[in-house]
């Protein structure tokens, strides 16, 4: 799959206030520090398209980014990092105007991708955002990030614990690295089989592998 053009189209500080982009619509989320906007970048095959959490004067808008393939056109939206135990309730309250908006009106939607950090643990905050999505009916999946930062046994330890806790009531979790690269050829597919769902031979071609494992290794490498 080749990436013929990848460009911010559009930002805004309110959900209501994002203009329609006519794409099918990939949202991503996550507690701030992630791996979010490296994430996107690694997906869009671009350095700087996300600002990640060390660009000063990262404020929380909802980003719309305009993303060509050769196997089609998608809109990624970026939302705003959450944190709560480290922001106040009126920017907690603000935080939740601003993606619950996005996520419960916005037309265009097709997958809210739910980011957690492979070494951090699942917490109530994570299942209660689940439950929030599942009573919307907005598809959603798992992205484990950072798999590089463990060591193999203890990656393949917290892979599977997440797994376990988390569930497959949103598929699989998918595990992956933006650094190495690991991984994301199964977010593209999921990406591609909820934003083209009746287009079968466009999500084949993006990978064949349905498993996830692709982020683990053999014993052997
Ligand atoms: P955001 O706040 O969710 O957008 O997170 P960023 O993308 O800015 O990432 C936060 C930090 O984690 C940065 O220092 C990144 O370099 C680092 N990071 C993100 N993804 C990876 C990854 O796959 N591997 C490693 N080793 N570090 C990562």
């Amino acid at each position: 799959m080749k990436i013929l053009e990848a460009e911010l189209i559009a930002s805004a500080p309110r959900f209501d206030m994002l203009p329609p982009s006519g794409l099918p619509e990939i949202a991503f989320l996550g507690r701030s520090n992630v791996g979010k906007s490296s994430l996107l970048n690694a997906l869009a095959r671009r350095k700087k398209l996300a600002r990640t959490s060390s660009t000063p004067g990262k404020t929380r808008e909802l980003v719309l980014f305009r993303i060509r393939t050769d196997r089609g056109e998608l809109g990624f939206v970026d939302l705003p990092g959450y944190g709560w135990a480290k922001v106040s309730r009126k920017e907690r309250e603000g935080w939740g105007r601003l993606a619950e908006g996005y996520l419960a009106n916005r037309a265009e939607l097709k997958l809210a991708i739910v980011l957690q950090d492979l070494r951090r643990t699942w917490s109530e905050d994570e299942s209660l955002l689940l439950e929030w999505l599942a009573e919307r009916h907005v598809s959603g999946r798992i992205v484990l990030t950072k798999t590089d930062k463990l060591k193999l046994m203890k990656r393949k330890e917290r892979i599977r614990a997440l797994r376990s806790q988390i569930g497959e009531g949103f598929g699989k979790p998918i595990a992956t690295s933006s650094q190495k690269g690991d991984g994301l050829d199964l977010v593209w597919r999921a990406c591609f089989e909820h934003a083209f769902p009746s287009d079968a031979a466009v999500t084949d071609a993006v990978t064949e592998d349905t498993e996830g494992e692709s982020a683990l290794p053999d014993e052997t490498s």
